[in-house]
C-alpha cells in the first residue's frame, strides 16, 4: 500500500486525504490545529464554492452539510453612481445554472477530520517544520504540503514570472452576521464594485450557529475601505462594516438594520500578496516535497476562487497519483502534475483574478454594462465563477469580447 503524508488539514489537504483513503492508500495528515482549535477559532474565509467544486465533494461522499446550508442561487453586480449618493449606475443579476454554497470552514474542517479518523486515518497534531519534512520524506512515498498561507509554504520558491504583484492588492475583512434581510427574488452573491474604493460582496452561508450571511470587504490599499487597523473589538468591527455600507452602499446597509455578529470570532481582517510558487520544494537533503493549492497558487479572494481552486487542485493531484501506479513520486511527477493543472485551469483563475484587482478596462466595463440589458451575457459572466476557464474565451481580451458581443448583442456592440 503506497504511503502519502499531507501537511495541512484544510480544503485541499482533507479532500485529498479522504479521496486517497477511499482508494486504498495509507494516508497521514499533519495539522497544526486540533478540530476544537478550528471550531473555536476565528473564521478564515468566506469559502463560497460553486457547482463543479461542490460536485467533487459529493462524489467523495463529503457533502455532509448540503441540506442545511442555504443555497446561493445567483450573482448580482452593482456599481454605485460616482456623484449621486444612493443611486446605482449599473445593476443586474442572474441566476447560476446550478447553486453555490458556503460551509464555514470551522464546520467543515472538524467534520472532515472526524470522518477521516472514523475511516481509519491518522492525524498528527504538529506545526510541521523542515526537519519534520525531512523525516517524513524518508518514510513516505510522497509528502504533500497543503499548508495554505502557513509560513512553511515559503519553502516553495516564488515564481516571479507568474506572480504579477509583490504586495497585497486589497485590505481584506470578513464579517459573519445573523439577521440580515434576505435579498428579494433569489439568493445571490451581491457583488458591489466601488471604483477607486474597492469591492463588497455578501451571500448566505452555514456557520457554527446555523445559517448566516458573510460580508466580504476588499479595500484598495490606502483608500477609505482600508480601515481596519484601529479596530480593536468585535463590536467595533461590526460597527466599521456597517459604516462602510452606509457611506458607499446604502442599499446594502438597508438589509442590515437588525444584524448581529454570529459570534465574537466571526470576523477577520488582513492582507496578502497573490503569489504563484514553484511546486517542487527541495529539502536540505535534496529530497523533494510537493506543494498543493494555496501553498503554491494563492489568489486574492476578490473572485471567490481559492476554495474552488483548492478542491480542483486536490482532485487533479488525486487523479495523477492514481494514474502514476507504482512509479516513484519524484520531482518530475510533482512538476508535471502542477503544470498539467496550471495549463488546464490554474492559469485562467490567476489571470482573471489578477485582472479583477486592476481598474476594469473599457471592454470589461462594456461587457458588464451589456449584461444589464442582455441576459445571455449576464448568464455567461455569472457561470464563469463556476468555470473561470471560460473567461479566456470572451472576457479577458478586447478582441474576444468584441467578437462575443457582435455575436450575442450586435446592437450594443455597434453602439460602443
Ligand atoms: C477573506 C477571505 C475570503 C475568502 N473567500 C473565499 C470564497 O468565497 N470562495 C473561495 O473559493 N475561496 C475563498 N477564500 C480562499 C479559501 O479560503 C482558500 O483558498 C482555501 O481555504 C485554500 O485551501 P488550502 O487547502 O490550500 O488551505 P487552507 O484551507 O488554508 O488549509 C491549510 C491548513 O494548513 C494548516 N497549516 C499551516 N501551516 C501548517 C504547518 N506548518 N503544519 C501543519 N499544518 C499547517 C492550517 O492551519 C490550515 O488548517 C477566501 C480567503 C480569504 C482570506
Amino acid at each position: 500500500m503506497r504511503k502519502i503524508l499531507i501537511v495541512g488539514a484544510g480544503q485541499s489537504g482533507l479532500q485529498l486525504a479522504l479521496g486517497l483513503q477511499a482508494r486504498g492508500y495509507e494516508v497521514s495528515v499533519v495539522s497544526n490545529r486540533s478540530p476544537q482549535d478550528v471550531r473555536d477559532g476565528k473564521v478564515m474565509s468566506s469559502q463560497c464554492m460553486f457547482h463543479d467544486s461542490l460536485q467533487l465533494e459529493r462524489d467523495r461522499g463529503l457533502a455532509f452539510w448540503e441540506q442545511d446550508c442555504p443555497p446561493v442561487e445567483g450573482i448580482s453586480f452593482t456599481v454605485p453612481h460616482p456623484e449621486q449618493a444612493g443611486v446605482k449606475a449599473l445593476a443586474w443579476s442572474h441566476r447560476l445554472d446550478r447553486i453555490a454554497q458556503s460551509v464555514d470552514q470551522r464546520v467543515k474542517v472538524p467534520g472532515w477530520m472526524a470522518e477521516f479518523e472514523r475511516r481509519g486515518g491518522r492525524i498528527l497534531y504538529k506545526d510541521a517544520e523542515i526537519d519534520d519534512l525531512e523525516a517524513w520524506s524518508q518514510q513516505q512515498d510522497l509528502v504533500i504540503v497543503a499548508a495554505g498561507k502557513g509560513a512553511i509554504a515559503k519553502m516553495f520558491e516564488r515564481d516571479a514570472g507568474r506572480s504579477p504583484y509583490d504586495r497585497p492588492q486589497r485590505a481584506l475583512a470578513l464579517t459573519y452576521v445573523h439577521g440580515m434581510r434576505p435579498r428579494e427574488a433569489h439568493s445571490a452573491v451581491n457583488f458591489n464594485l466601488i471604483p477607486g474604493v474597492g469591492e463588497y460582496f455578501v451571500f448566505p452561508a452555514l456557520t457554527t450557529s446555523g445559517p448566516c450571511e458573510i460580508m466580504v470587504f476588499e479595500g484598495i490599499p490606502g483608500g477609505p475601505m482600508d480601515c481596519w487597523a484601529d479596530v480593536r473589538t468585535p463590536a467595533d468591527h461590526l460597527a466599521r462594516s456597517l459604516e462602510i455600507l452606509r457611506t458607499f452602499l446604502p442599499w446594502e446597509a438597508e438589509r442590515c438594520t437588525q444584524v448581529e455578529l454570529t459570534d465574537a470570532n466571526g470576523i477577520l481582517s488582513g492582507a496578502f500578496p497573490p503569489t504563484v510558487r514553484r511546486p517542487v520544494g527541495r529539502l536540505p537533503s535534496g529530497r523533494a516535497v510537493m506543494g498543493m493549492a494555496d501553498a503554491v497558487l494563492l489568489n486574492d479572494p476578490i473572485t471567490g476562487q481559492g476554495s474552488n481552486n483548492a478542491a480542483k487542485f486536490a482532485d487533479a493531484v488525486e487523479r495523477a497519483i492514481v494514474a502514476h501506479g507504482d512509479a516513484p513520486f519524484d520531482a518530475a511527477f510533482m512538476q508535471d502534475t502542477f503544470e498539467g493543472f496550471w495549463e488546464r485551469y490554474g492559469t485562467h483563475v490567476c489571470a482573471w483574478t489578477n485582472a479583477m484587482l486592476a481598474p476594469p478596462p473599457p471592454h470589461v466595463m462594456q461587457l458588464l454594462g451589456t449584461a444589464a440589458a442582455v441576459p445571455a451575457v449576464a448568464r455567461r459572466i455569472v457561470n464563469g465563477f463556476n468555470d473561470p476557464t471560460d473567461f479566456s474565451r470572451f472576457f479577458m481580451s478586447p478582441e474576444r469580447s468584441e467578437a462575443y458581443l457582435a455575436e450575442v448583442a450586435p446592437a450594443q456592440a455597434e453602439a460602443a
